[in-house]
């Protein structure tokens, strides 16, 4: 898109609702730059897991995460922490527990927030999480909240987790989901919640594709360029 004002689409929501797929198929429809902001939270929890720091030290864990310099290429997108390319270590079991624990202190979400907020200074973004409507961008143009039945959510991580080789328990995953759902939505900093003014979309029963059309109707509806942006 060139010379237009930029647009930050905003999506929001709980694990396994569908957001990292659908934000990256609408980032390559719009092209738009692509910010997985879960995945900053994981390469910060992947950074303290590897330096033995304990997971409840707040001080340290917010100087970890302003010294740290992470990236985000490409639609995949590929992640880099201090150079390094930990696009498939920040992917464990653990370090979503650890992210997730991470996430939970204040001066870490303070960094990150100012490192999505500079990331996002230059160009039109898809940017997914559980706080960008609320706080990273309580202006966006278009905000998405994207939900799903708990039992759906497991599902498709469990089958996204087996596709990469792994065999988790079923069981196992839905506790997990939950307890890191209980986490995300009682934290006392900026906890997952839907935006006033964002749109519920259930994906329960939908597939990929009507979602992906649906939330491209509702960009093209909300933004005066958005038809210019669509391919
Ligand atoms: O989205 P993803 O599962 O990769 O995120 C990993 C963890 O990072 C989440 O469980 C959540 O606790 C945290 N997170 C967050 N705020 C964001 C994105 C992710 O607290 N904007």
């Amino acid at each position: 898109m060139s010379g237009g004002k930029r647009i930050v689409v905003a999506i929001d929501g709980p694990a396994g609702s569908g957001k990292s797929t659908i934000a990256r198929r609408l980032a390559e429809r719009l092209g738009f730059r692509l910010i997985d902001t879960g995945a900053m939270y994981r390469a910060v929890g992947l950074w303290a897991l590897r330096a033995g720091i304990p997971l409840d030290d707040m001080h340290r864990l917010e100087q970890l995460a302003r010294e740290a310099h992470i990236e985000l290429r490409g639609s995949l997108p590929q992640v880099f922490l201090n150079g390094e390319d930990v696009t498939g270590a920040i992917r464990t079991p653990e370090v979503s527990e650890a992210a997730s624990k991470v996430s939970t202190v204040p001066g870490v979400r303070r960094a990150l927030v100012e490192k999505q907020r500079a990331m996002a200074a230059s160009s039109s973004v898809v940017m997914e999480g559980r706080d960008i409507g609320t706080v990273v961008f309580p202006d966006a143009q278009v905000k998405i909240y994207l939900d799903a039945d708990p039992e759906v959510r497991a599902q498709r991580r469990f089958k996204e987790l087996q596709e990469k080789g792994s065999s988790p328990g079923f069981e196992e995953l839905v506790r997990e989901i939950r307890e890191r759902d209980r986490r995300d939505q009682t934290r006392a900093d900026s906890p997952l919640r839907q935006a006033p003014d964002a749109i519920l979309v259930d994906t329960t029963g939908m597939s990929i594709k009507e979602v992906e059309e649906s939330i491209l109707k509702i960009v093209r509806d909300r933004t005066s360029n958005g038809k210019e942006a669509l391919r």
